[in-house]
């Protein structure tokens, strides 16, 4: 049952004498699973389309923007008439009062918010504004989070960082991580312990409100809790990176589902609908240190893109209520399914839930952290995907990054992924280290 994939082979082969490793983001390269990416050509709702005509039930959504599933009407038609109108003009526009209006209608903390392009400037402009507001240097991270590729942030970080199993990041010079204090996921009394060495140092603990880059991890009972109460006492503030998070696991994101109050938020994903929008925001207290209000630089030609923010606007409003509540059966639906399969097939395996993010860890044990998720074995992913794959279902193409469901998946979807996972967990349960 090997699918024909001519047409895949030849572009990436091509892709590869133009494009470092033929990709322009390392994990769609298929680096730790092996085999060919597939080039996509199309998709329409939970269904992509390939360069050879295969069809795949699709569990990655672009990695999470896509929670409507492919080309959903109100979307397309809000891009195509901003498009239609001109495709940037460098000056403010209404969708961008639109966008930010509704993100802080959505999430109580967040006061006021800065559009950017991408999750990686929003995280950088939250340290250097956490930064600028306490007039502190270091920052908290936890080992496998994941917040883009910010020099200061690539240290033991989750994704691609974690799938090509590299502890930082050449290129990222000493001094750039010197301030970055790394801590294990889920570890209060690490936290405490670290405040207390480094009291009154501390400009920001950054965090991913619920973890999804080492696989999905959500945060212990108190976790979230315990940073908010640390960070407060010490007048440091708490960065919550919502950039997989917002608006994927609740109308208001993780906070939706904790009510753990951060200084700063993240997002990104999601609210871009798509297309390259992402934003941070928080307390007006903070975001007005920001120039031209303050003097905290950050500018960008396209941010607020009038494109760009029709598709986000169009994705959030049509995310209502009954959309969360069918991500998360879809979620539960594909999770109960997975373990069915891999248990009738007798391999080791927790299915790791944060809300309706959720992915597979070979351990029998539950995974709070990074160091759980390395200890996975997870060498029985790669002829898991692959079976998956070829029988038309697109995982994650790495055992460290979350599944992510969407709310155009319907029955027919849930059968060929049923029809499918049978030969996977075989080929999961006959790997061998
Ligand atoms: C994806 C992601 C980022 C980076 O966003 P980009 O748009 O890829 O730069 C940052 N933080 C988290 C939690 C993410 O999942």
């Amino acid at each position: 049952m090997s699918a024909q994939i001519q047409q895949s082979q030849e572009l990436f082969e091509r892709a590869a004498t133009v494009i470092p490793g033929g990709v322009n983001s390392p994990v769609r390269s298929f680096a730790s699973v092996g085999g060919t990416p597939r080039f996509m050509v199309s998709g329409q709702g939970t269904y992509l389309w390939d360069e050879d005509g295969n069809r795949y039930v699709d569990l990655v959504s672009s990695w999470g923007p896509m929670i409507l599933g492919h080309a959903h009407p109100a979307v397309v038609d809000a891009v195509r008439s901003a498009a239609s109108s001109g495709l940037s003009f460098g000056t403010p526009v209404r969708g961008e009062v639109d966008l930010a209006a509704e993100i802080i209608d959505r999430v109580g903390p967040v006061e006021q918010v800065r559009l950017v392009n991408s999750g990686t400037e929003a995280t950088m402009t939250a340290i250097r504004l956490a930064r600028a507001f306490t007039g502190r240097s270091k920052i908290v991270k936890f080992a496998g989070c994941y917040h883009g590729h910010v020099d200061a942030l690539l240290v033991q970080a989750g994704s691609g960082v974690a799938t090509l199993g590299l502890p930082t990041s050449p290129g990222v010079t000493d001094a750039q991580a010197a301030d970055t204090i790394v801590l294990p996921y889920n570890d209060i009394e690490a936290v405490r312990a670290c405040f207390a060495e480094h009291a009154g140092e501390i400009a920001a603990v950054i965090t991913e409100s619920a973890a999804g880059n080492m696989g999905a991890i959500a945060p212990v009972d108190g976790f979230n809790a315990a940073l908010r109460e640390l960070t407060r006492a010490d007048g440091a503030l708490l960065i919550m990176d919502e950039v997989m998070t917002g608006f994927r696991v609740s109308s208001a994101g993780w906070y939706g589902i904790d009510a753990v109050p951060g200084d700063l938020y993240t997002f990104g994903k999601v609210m871009s609908g798509g297309l390259p929008a992402a934003a941070f925001g928080g307390r007006a207290e903070v975001l007005s240190l920001l120039a031209p209000s303050g003097s905290v630089y950050q500018a960008g030609t396209l941010a607020g893109n009038p494109v760009a923010t029709a598709a986000g606007l169009a994705t959030l409003r049509a995310a209502d209520a009954a959309a969360y509540r069918t991500l998360d059966a879809n979620a539960q639906r594909l999770g109960t399914m997975l373990t069915e399969a891999l248990s009738a097939a007798g391999v080791p395996h927790t299915v790791s839930y944060a809300g309706n993010l959720l992915s597979v860890f070979f351990s029998e044990r539950p995974v709070t952290g990074y160091q759980g998720a390395r200890e996975a074995e997870s060498f029985r992913y790669k002829p898991f995907f692959h079976a998956l794959l070829e029988r038309g279902v697109f995982s994650p193409p790495s055992a460290f990054e979350a599944w992510f469901v969407n709310t155009a998946m319907d029955d027919a979807a849930f059968d060929t992924i049923e029809a499918a996972l049978p030969a996977a967990a075989r080929a999961a349960a006959e790997a061998a280290a």
